[in-house]
């Protein structure tokens, strides 16, 4: 599923967050969570990994990480 993030959340520069393979690195926002929408995606830089990516509210203090692939199969699955 596509989130939206609150029109008044103040982005940070970077966000902390873990792949599944356990390692800790930082992403910054994406341009679709500059419009609102909480998604972008990245790779892990330590297990190459396509992750997608969402801020975790309303602490927006961290992203979690998720196989991007799984996170595609689930919104196509929602459209069905
Ligand atoms: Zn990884």
């Amino acid at each position: 599923m596509i989130t939206y993030l609150p029109v008044d959340l103040q982005l940070k520069d970077d966000y902390p967050f873990t792949c599944p393979c356990g390692h800790q690195q930082y992403a910054r926002p994406s341009i679709a969570m500059r419009f609102d929408l909480n998604m972008g995606h990245g790779t892990c830089k330590k297990c190459n990994m396509f992750l997608h990516l969402e801020i975790v509210l309303p602490d927006n203090d961290a992203m979690k990480a998720e196989p991007h692939d799984a996170w595609s199969a689930r919104l196509e699955a929602s459209y069905r």
